[in-house]
């Protein structure tokens, strides 16, 4: 009997009957001796829905109003789910981000956690509350609202459980964490447990079940999060430490067909024009990832890189500045492939493995990076269901 902090995504409480069975849910959990703290997404599409309510007044909406605009979304099914339980004789509380001072960083729209007062949560919890929370937002220092980006009520939720020492849990449409998408790769694995890294690398990969902060952030604090659904009783999946002493080189497969490759051609290999290009896209915050470059030929270099689809407007703006148009290409065609596995670190020959299996199932790798942990190639989206299978095979993570 502890504290848990339980987060519900935006389709479980997408209508009325959904807030009132959570409620249930949690009542029952409370009567077994747990104290509850509750981090809730906005219901369905609203936040979806609001967004577009923005963009009908601007194509580029002021950011500041635009978090003020999608905290709302969290509010509403915070305080309703308060509401519910309330409705069912218990005692409950909701509270804003900024209510329960959730200071962030001011960069709206991707704005990070600093810290948070817990001091009003336990006192409502020594109250005997169930204590609700709208997730995805806070405060910056000027006491302006903020947002933490898509799917940030998850990183709310492990804020939450770290700073007050809870364990966490997150319900979502998803029963667990699978060695590769099961819409994807029909015999596709549940994992019982998954270490944090491999989650992570997952997670920024396209698997999208969790926002990856509340991940890093539950590797800083050594948190488990259970990740499982928000009905039935099927048993999901915890993210954790799990270090064992022999394990599968590979634990899982991710792609994403989200982003775009950009080549830049014959750009003057001086280091700093480069650096300076990169830079400038750093610093509007763009995820560039994949980057390869061609040795130096007269001076001039080409250079592709990816970066998420919805950024490419964004990154022109700065491209055009750096390089003329004729220089840039674009394709649009590319699946981002990759294994990930812990076991690696131990394990050599995975990469040649999967470029000689590649190569004798004429799957064309355009571009690749590696991590410690993880091999990603840059594959021609029609590869994509082909390639899933053959590594899963290979690697015997499906069944
Ligand atoms: N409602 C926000 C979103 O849709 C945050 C979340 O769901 O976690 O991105
Ligand atoms: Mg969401």
């Amino acid at each position: 009997m502890g504290i848990v902090v339980q987060k519900y995504g935006g389709s479980s409480v997408s209508t009325i009957e959904k807030i009132q069975e959570i409620a249930e849910r949690l009542i029952k959990r409370k009567e077994n001796g747990d104290s509850m703290v509750v981090v809730v997404s906005a219901m369905g599409d609203t936040t979806d829905d609001l967004i577009n309510l923005a963009h009908e007044i601007s194509s580029s909406p002021d950011k500041r109003e635009l978090d003020a605009l999608l905290s709302t979304g969290e509010i509403i099914s915070s305080s309703l789910l308060a509401m519910a339980i309330k409705e069912k004789g218990y005692e409950s509380v909701s509270y804003t981000g900024y209510q329960l001072k959730i200071q962030t960083t001011d960069n709206h729209g991707k704005a990070l956690i600093k810290d948070l007062d817990e001091n009003r949560l336990k006192e409502s919890l020594k109250e005997g509350k169930i204590v609700i929370v709208a997730g995805f937002q806070g405060i910056d220092s000027e006491g302006d609202i903020t947002t933490l980006g898509r799917g940030g009520s998850d990183t709310t939720a492990v804020a939450l459980a770290c700073k007050i020492g809870a364990s966490c849990e997150i319900y979502t449409d998803v029963d667990g964490i699978y060695s590769a998408d099961p819409r994807k790769l029909k015999g596709a694995l549940k994992l019982d447990s998954i270490h944090y890294e491999e989650m992570l690398e997952l997670a920024s990969l396209g698997a999208q079940v969790m926002h990856s902060r509340s991940i890093e952030l539950a590797s800083k604090y050594d948190i488990p999060i259970y990740v499982g659904l928000s009905t039935g009783d099927i048993r999901g999946t915890l993210i954790m430490n799990n270090m064992y002493m022999e394990s599968k080189p590979i634990t899982g497969i991710a792609t994403s067909n989200e982003d775009i490759a950009i080549t830049l051609k014959d750009i003057n290999s001086n280091v700093n024009i480069i650096s300076n290009l990169f830079n400038s896209i750093a610093e509007e915050k763009i995820n560039i990832d994949m980057i390869s470059q061609t040795s130096p030929v007269d001076d001039k270099v080409n250079i592709s890189f990816t970066i998420p689809k919805d950024e490419l407007e964004e990154c022109m703006e700065i491209i055009k500045v750096y390089v003329n148009d004729t220089q840039i290409t674009f394709d649009e065609d590319i699946t981002k492939f990759s294994v990930v596995g812990i076991g690696m670190k131990t394990t050599s020959g995975v990469a040649a493995r999967i470029f000689k299996l590649f190569s004798d199932n004429d799957i064309e790798v355009k571009m690749v990076t590696t991590s410690e942990i993880r091999i990603t190639c840059a594959i021609k989206r029609s590869d994509e269901l082909k390639a899933i299978k053959l590594v899963a095979k290979e690697f015997d993570i499906s069944k």
